[in-house]
């Protein structure tokens, strides 16, 4: 029977909190990895890094007996990553692998081909029949991660900061760019964040309620000519501890220009920067638009009208 990610991820969270109680984060994914697969079949019996250029990480059957190893990019660029990938092939295992036995290897090695190698979070080049399985893992390992309780506590009635975003990252041990999303998907603020390499959008995702006005990030779109220089000009790290406040003409998205509170930063991680903009007004829902179902995970890949 198929685990909803969400829920697989919010049952070992009430694990650890049982176990380890309010001294669990950031959460240990190699040990819980270690420990929750021990009982099965075809546990997981080795975590590994390597090096390889571009590689995120990979969830990979032993060759030679029931068992899987999990395998993540350990070049310091890829740091603040490392968590998120092994808590992500985690939710491959307990959620997608085939279950592997003794049966499996009668002829001395294996012979089905199961292998789950990951591209990085939020990619668009996913194939379609990749993309769902690749989504969930990424769900199972946000709520794994920063599960929501506590999540809401730490930022329960804070604006967007500088020093909120650090907290976030810290106390999770997350890249600033699940952080980011994690912020995205669950305030009720108008928002939107932006992933930018050399002022074009690579990808960006919008909050629910500024969706739902009409609010979205197509990739390719131009960041403000103001804002990219602002970003060539600035060394690593956030460009500001407080969010610049950008008058009307600055950005405009697909409703128009309007005034925006923006957090941006540069990323070491592949040139990239990333911007936050919380929207002053609140538009109520779009009447001229009827945007489709929202899908937290899936606002890059469609076409919009
Ligand atoms: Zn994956």
């Amino acid at each position: 029977m198929k685990i909803p990610p969400q829920k697989e991820a919010i049952r070992l969270s009430a694990l650890l909190k049982m176990t380890l109680g309010e001294d669990r984060f950031p959460i240990d994914v190699a040990s819980l990895a270690k420990e929750i697969s021990r009982n099965n079949p075809d546990p997981i019996d080795k975590i590994a890094g390597v090096d390889f250029p571009g590689f995120e990480g990979m969830l990979r059957p032993n060759s030679s007996k029931p068992a899987w190893h999990i395998v993540y990019n350990d070049d310091p660029k890829y740091a603040g990553r490392t968590r998120f990938t092994m808590a992500h092939e985690l939710g491959h295992y307990q959620l997608h692998r085939p279950i592997l036995t003794e049966d499996n290897y009668k002829s001395g090695t294996l012979e089905s081909n199961a292998l789950f190698e990951c591209k990085p979070l939020c990619s668009n080049e996913w194939q379609e029949a990749e993309k769902k399985r690749e989504e969930e893992a990424d769900t199972f390992a946000s709520f794994l991660l920063m599960p929501i309780d506590d999540y809401r506590a730490q930022v329960a009635g804070q604006s967007m900061s500088t020093e909120l975003f650090n907290h976030i990252t810290n106390r999770y041990g997350v890249s600033l760019t699940a952080a980011a999303l994690k912020w995205i998907e669950f305030t009720d603020r108008q928002a939107v964040m932006l992933v930018s390499r050399s002022g074009y959008a690579l990808w960006g995702r919008a909050s629910k309620s500024a969706y739902k006005s009409g609010l979205f990030v197509r990739s390719g779109m131009a960041l403000p000519e103001l804002v990219t220089r602002e970003i060539d000009n600035s060394s690593l790290g956030f460009l500001s501890n407080l969010p610049i406040e950008r008058p009307r003409g600055i950005w405009t998205f697909s409703r128009g220009s309007e005034p925006v509170k923006e957090l941006t930063i540069r990323s070491e991680f592949l040139d990239k920067a990333i911007s936050i903009l919380e929207f002053e007004k609140t538009h109520s829902s779009a009447s001229h638009l009827d945007p489709p179902e929202w899908d937290t995970f899936d606002q890059f890949n469609r076409s919009y009208r």
